[in-house]
């Protein structure tokens, strides 16, 4: 059996305790070597097969999986953050799939969340913004032209932009492209929970200049939109004296 765990974004202690509980357990783990905290493979057994597939191609990854499904020996592949989000899994579990190789996903905690924790910040504020759009800047791998970010930032939703602190200037220019005002706030959140983290507010139009200024060119998020700012919002209705639900009785 494979298992497909999250690693969470990087603090060893924020990958669930289901994630830790079938670490602990593995005979052999394949881990993501450019983003999971090494600190993570303590956990494992004595004896346990550590690969790191930062050095690896697909099929070498299948490889080891398949000769440990063979020898009847439990995988735990480790992905940094939640495994839906950019973790190439769908292509390993059609792999294993045409290999009648069972798998099981534990799901962790994703950079996204983590970032806004940095951030003591709520994405989804009440007037503001109710919608968060994950999303990347082409690079490597291309994104659909429908989904390019000046489309997105026409409705102005809170948006986290994955896998493209090195290209800040570009960003900033399909953001304003898009709709945002260059005066609309934004936040560049680096290696959120590990020792390292940096945090910075800015605004789209310095999105470049902060993240040099402090020395960010990758494992970062970008944050954008007014919900950034965390003010100007409505409180919520569900903790309104005023309002009914189906748990309280209101004032009104
Ligand atoms: N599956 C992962 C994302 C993998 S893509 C998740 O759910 O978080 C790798 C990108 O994620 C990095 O380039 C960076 O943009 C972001 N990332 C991963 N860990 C991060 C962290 N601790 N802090 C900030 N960004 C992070």
């Amino acid at each position: 059996m494979v298992y497909f765990v999250g690693a969470g974004p990087g603090a060893p202690d924020l990958i669930t305790v289901r994630g830790q509980s079938y670490l602990s357990q593995a005979d052999v783990v394949i881990y993501a070597g450019s983003l999971v905290n090494p600190r993570l493979l303590e956990e494992t057994k004595k004896g346990c097969q550590i690969h790191n597939s930062a050095v690896m191609t697909l099929e070498e990854v299948i490889q080891v999986m398949e000769q440990a499904e063979k020898e009847r020996k439990m995988t735990v592949r480790l992905h940094t953050g939640d495994p839906c989000l950019y973790g190439a899994v769908r292509e390993q579990m059609d792999m294993l799939d045409r290999r009648h190789i069972p798998y099981e996903v534990c799901p962790g905690v994703s950079s996204f969340g983590a970032a806004a924790a940095a951030l003591e910040m709520e994405y989804t504020l009440p007037s503001v913004s109710q919608s968060v759009v994950i999303t990347r800047m082409a690079g490597r791998t291309p994104v659909p032209d429908r989904e390019s970010i000046a489309s997105f930032a026409a409705h102005r939703s809170t948006m986290v932009i994955f896998l493209s602190a090195g290209m800040l200037d570009r960003l900033s220019a399909e953001l304003t492209e898009g709709g945002y005002d260059p005066d609309t706030p934004a936040a560049i959140v680096y290696k959120a929970s590990w020792p390292q983290e940096k945090t910075a507010v800015c605004t789209v139009g310095t999105l470049r200049e902060r993240a040099e200024e402090l020395g960010i060119r990758k494992t970062a998020l970008i944050i954008v939109g007014d919900a950034v700012s965390q003010r100007n919002y409505d409180r919520s209705k569900l903790y309104d004296p005023g309002f009914t639900t189906e748990y309280r009785k209101g004032s009104d």
